[in-house]
């Protein structure tokens, strides 16, 4: 192929439409693959996963249902109405314009239509909606009913093949390795860098060689390193040799925040650009982090007027559009830093833990809104406990410990055990919680008649790129929230099974969602059951919801491995 046409790719996702099956699901993208010119292959892994660019550059096309339905109102000179009713009848846009836009040439090269969407998605300001509805019946124009279809679930977020990043890694690496072995290396670098076109691209262009080499950048975000956790406070000995960092920790929400230059910028969880919702955290990193350029990470946390430490749903109330100001007076925060990833432009997350809250301590001037992380460094468990009293006491969920051996490494998107978390609830053996997948609700009955009786919710299984379910949830929720759960799903409605969820023939859900919500779940037991379908068949029981987990992707839910791990114990 020397030029890739944009209908060989709809072809693909044709097939991909139709099966189910993990392994074929890959061989069939690593067969293709192989065939795309190298210059393409960047373009190729953003669309299959549904994208025109990485998430966390704020790229967005920014198109609604509706224009869509009217610019194949004008590719196919017909008026709105019949278009509407059409969309009534099938459901979905892009079988609307399947139906009724397209010549049967198909000539289109992929770089076009990848281009056109970026068109689109840059047009903004004055008259951008006209402008992006005419890019758009423009392109329909030149594209074949096929076509079509795939071009308006791309530009609507619908593409759903249920293939994510960690499917196409393993792609890749059959594709251009020859086998999956170095899928390992891939996620390695994905974690690091976690952009799936650049993996693809130096993949391809470069390969494995270079992608070992992909370093830290200040301006694109790094997957964040998470903590293990125990079952016995004495375990933290057994884990961690020598001395351990015990450090407060936040019920906030965590922020890897880029200095460069004149410019800061905030990454939540996700890995999104949330800058706007704590503009003073970055004006404060700006005046007080005295390093031109770094990357900087700590939890964001609300507090009271004396500096005690306030729960979570706090500082929820900043997740805010609107009255951004008013809001940063109402519920104040303070950013507490732990960690530095990059001086410079230098990268120090090969560097022992010691040595980096060293030049994080040298750099950050602390004030009311910006503290280093409250920390003890001690070989002495009654001090570490004492520490954690304390902790609690001024409001803290507990602490993390962290090793500070000579290979106390910042390791993204790892749960190691260089962290280790020990929380109030751990300490009182009230049982840990659960972030779980939301991917399909049952209809209720009676007092629940027009909202959900239960939540159908699932693990991640990051081996295999899947969600396994553990759990119905029907209890735990508020009067208010009952009410309002199928508004707050039916953007993640599908009317069939989203290929990466995994279900047992007996608990078929009413409504399946595209994972997408991720909610706290806790539960009195793990056991065994012949229904779910996490790791051989683990179940919670007697789930209970807590709240939302807005900063968390479902690829960010608690593994099938770590319910594992916790079954055994
Ligand atoms: P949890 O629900 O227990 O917070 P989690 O899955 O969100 O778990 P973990 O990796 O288990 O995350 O715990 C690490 C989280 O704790 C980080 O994401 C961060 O937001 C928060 N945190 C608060 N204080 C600290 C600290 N001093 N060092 C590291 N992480 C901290």
């Amino acid at each position: 192929m020397a030029r890739l046409l944009f209908a060989k790719l709809a072809e693909l996702y044709e097939q991909l439409e139709k099966i189910t099956s993990g392994n074929a699901i890959r061989a069939l993208i690593s067969a293709f693959l192989k065939k795309v010119p190298k210059k393409n292959v960047e373009q190729v892994t953003y669309m299959t996963v549904g994208q025109i660019a990485s998430e966390y550059e704020d790229i967005n096309i920014g198109i609604a249902e509706k224009m869509v339905l009217r610019a194949i109102a004008t590719t196919a000179d017909k008026d709105y109405a019949t278009i509407t009713a059409l969309y009534k009848k099938l459901g979905d846009t892009g079988l609307v314009a399947e139906k009724l836009v397209g010549k049967k040439r198909k000539n289109l090269p992929v770089n076009e239509v990848f281009n056109a969407l970026h068109d689109i998605a840059r047009a903004t300001g004055a008259g951008s909606q006209r402008k992006k509805t005419l890019i758009l019946a423009h392109l329909l124009k030149t594209a074949s009913p096929i076509e079509a279809r795939y071009i308006c679930r791309i530009v609507l977020g619908t593409l759903r093949l249920g293939v994510g990043d960690m499917t196409v890694l393993d792609s890749l690496a059959i594709a251009f390795t020859g086998s999956k072995k170095a899928k390992k290396e891939l996620e390695q670098a994905y974690n690091i860098c976690p952009d799936i076109g650049i993996i693809a691209k130096t993949l391809a262009t470069k390969g494995l060689k270079s992608v070992r080499k992909i370093k830290t950048v200040i301006g694109r975000p790094i997957q964040m390193m998470l903590a293990q956790r125990i079952g016995k406070f004495e375990e933290l000995k057994e884990k961690i040799n020598g001395s351990i960092a015990a450090e407060e920790k936040y019920d906030g929400e965590r922020i890897q925040a880029h200095k460069k230059g004149r410019t800061t910028i905030l990454y939540s969880r996700r890995l999104e650009n949330i800058t706007r919702e704590f503009p003073e955290i970055a004006e404060q990193i700006q005046e007080n982090v005295k390093a031109k350029n770094c990357i900087i990470e700590g939890d964001c946390v609300a507090v009271d007027a004396q500096g005690n430490l306030l729960p979570f749903q706090v500082i929820m109330q900043r997740k805010r559009k609107y009255d951004i100001q008013e809001y940063i007076k109402k519920v104040p925060v303070c950013f507490y830093v732990f960690d530095l990833l990059n001086l410079h432009g230098v990268s120090y997350i090969d560097t022992a833990y010691p040595a980096r809250r060293a030049l994080l301590k040298r750099i950050v001037k602390e004030t009311q809104r910006l503290q280093l992380a409250k920390q003890i460094v001690s070989t002495n468990l009654d001090d570490i406990e004492e520490f954690f009293n304390k902790t609690v006491e001024r409001g803290g969920e507990g602490i993390i410990a962290k090793s500070c051996a000579s290979n106390s490494f910042y390791t993204p998107g790892k749960r190691g055990w260089l962290w280790i978390k020990w929380k109030r609830e751990y300490a009182a053996k009230m049982a840990d919680t659960f972030d779980l997948a939301v991917v399909g609700a049952y209809h209720g009955r009676g007092k629940r008649g027009g909202t959900y009786g239960a939540l159908l919710c699932a693990a991640y299984n990051s081996t295999a790129d899947r969600f396994e379910t553990v759990c119905k949830l029907g209890s735990g929720f508020t009067d208010e929230e009952l009410k309002t759960l199928p508004k707050k799903f039916r953007k993640y409605e599908t009317k069939t099974k989203p290929a990466r969820v995994i279900v047992h023939k007996n608990l078929v859900p009413d409504v399946w969602f595209t994972p997408a919500i991720v909610v706290e779940v806790v539960g009195a037991e793990i056991t065994q059951s012949p229904i779910h379908t996490a790791g051989k068949g683990l179940a919670l029981r007697f789930p209970r919801f807590i709240k939302y987990r807005p900063e968390k992707k479902p690829e960010q839910a608690t593994t099938v491995k770590e319910i594992e791990a916790m079954a055994e114990k």
